[in-house]
């Protein structure tokens, strides 16, 4: 078998992976302002975790996940969404009776889908998301979303599309599924072979089959607008007048039901079709739940929360330029001139970095053309050319790369020196914005 990486995975290399880190930094600097806490759980799970909550009416659950035994015949299972362990902890660590709720987590990470790999769609692939679990409330559910559309406007996203929808309690959706069971048990001979399965598990997932022909017959399917109760009607408009007083835009889409058993209430996905016209999916799914703390050994507690593919952000955002300012080069690329000066650019290069500026050297004295052409491929911002001469001196010039213009500086006096240019720099940006 030829030495490459899985089938499904990826690997997420120098620009792209500073952009994957980019988009995380935005995500919890957002988080963070919504008084979100960073939340770490493992990536192997004991597979019940996500039998009990995720759900075996998911497909998720049924035929996606990485599942093996390990060397002591535990069943333990590579996480496919973070839900479920990120509550599973809530509950082994009681954090629901120890911290004032609602918990408010946020996270990223990778998780595992035997999918078909396709356009946006991994096998390995990353998620960031959030719970807000502990408080039953319309409110939180609109702040959750509120988040959503608050990292992905900070991102750059323009023309987003959000989906919205409600599942209704637990006496609503039961009402809702036996209506679907009548009406699709109609039909069901004609359907594909994974809707033979969800009818019997969880009718709801026949909504969003992929087949053309059982979409046809799910056109005319009941619709859960007429079986919610009327509490549950009541909180959906609650949630959306909220979003309305924030002119947060979305549409109402009643054949949104979204993959993972636990939701109720309010569901909701957000897409967005790149410049480019490509349409990588959704970017991002969510809802509130119910009943996954005490499916879990935990008390009855409600939560809501979401999960972000970052793959299908990031494409979005390369296809739309939103990445291309990203600072990635180093701030000074230091040039020996001659072997006898390497040890003290070695120390000088070690000077510039304390100072807080990136610095790099080649640890070997090249021709002044071929090291230009190097700096400018580390995406350098400015070149420190040093050779015996300018030791003696103590003055050396430093050329700024993109401009070519070059100023001498004193190399005994380096802090003030780069605080004057670099901190320039800064209020040439600012002039420019
Ligand atoms: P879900 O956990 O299924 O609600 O998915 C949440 C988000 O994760 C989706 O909106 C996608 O952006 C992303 N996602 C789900 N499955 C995949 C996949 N196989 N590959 C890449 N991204 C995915």
């Amino acid at each position: 078998m030829a030495i490459i990486a899985v089938k499904g995975t990826h690997d997420i290399l120098l620009d792209e992976a500073s952009g994957y880190a980019y988009i995380e930094k935005v995500f919890a600097a957002v988080c963070e302002l919504f008084g979100y806490r960073d939340f770490r759980t493992p990536v192997l799970e004991y597979t019940e975790v996500f039998n009990r909550s995720t759900g075996e009416g998911s497909d998720v659950v049924r035929k996606e996940m990485y599942t093996f035994l390990d060397k002591g015949e535990r069943s333990v299972t590579m996480r496919p969404e973070f839900t479920a362990g990120v509550a599973r902890a809530i509950v082994e660590h009681k954090l629901y009776a120890t911290e004032d709720l609602p918990l408010k987590a946020y996270y990223y990470g990778p998780v595992f889908r035997y999918e078909r790999p396709q356009l946006g769609r991994y096998r390995q692939f990353h998620q960031a998301g959030v719970e807000c679990i502990g408080v039953n409330s319309a409110r939180f559910d609109a702040e959750t979303i509120a988040l959503a559309m608050e990292i992905l406007g900070m991102l750059g996203f323009t023309g987003l599309h959000l989906k919205i929808n409600t599942l209704g309690d637990e006496a609503s959706r039961n009402a809702y599924r036996e209506a679907l069971k009548e009406y699709f048990g109609k039909h069901i001979d004609e359907m594909c072979e994974d809707c033979h399965d969800r009818l019997r598990l969880n009718p709801m997932r026949i909504l969003d089959c992929k087949v053309e022909h059982d979409q046809e017959i799910a056109k005319n399917a009941p619709k859960m607008k007429d079986y919610l109760s009327e509490e549950s009607e009541k909180r959906f408009y609650t949630t959306l007048s909220i979003l309305n007083s924030l002119d947060i835009e979305y549409e109402v889409d009643d054949s949104l039901v979204r993959g993972l058993d636990y939701y109720g209430e309010v569901v909701f996905e957000v897409h967005a079709v790149s410049k480019t016209g490509k349409d990588y999916g959704a970017l991002l799914g969510g809802g509130h739940y119910d009943g996954l703390l005490s499916a879990l050994g935990g008390p009855e507690m409600a939560g809501v929360g979401f999960a972000f593919g970052l793959e299908r952000i990031y494409s979005v955002m390369k296809d739309d330029g939103l990445l291309n300012d990203l600072e990635t080069g180093i701030d000074v690329y230091v040039m020996p001139v001659g072997e006898e000066v390497l040890d003290d650019v070695f120390v000088l290069t070690t000077n510039i970095r304390n100072l807080g500026y990136s610095a790099y050297t080649p640890m070997a004295a090249g021709k002044l053309g071929s090291q230009f052409k190097k700096a400018v491929k580390r995406g350098a911002k400015y070149a420190l050319i040093i050779g015996s001469e300018e030791l003696e001196k103590g003055v050396a010039p430093l050329k700024n790369l993109a401009t070519q213009e070059q100023k001498e500086i004193k190399l005994d006096n380096l802090a003030e020196e780069l605080d004057a240019i670099f901190g320039l720099e800064e209020e040439h940006h600012h002039h420019e914005e």
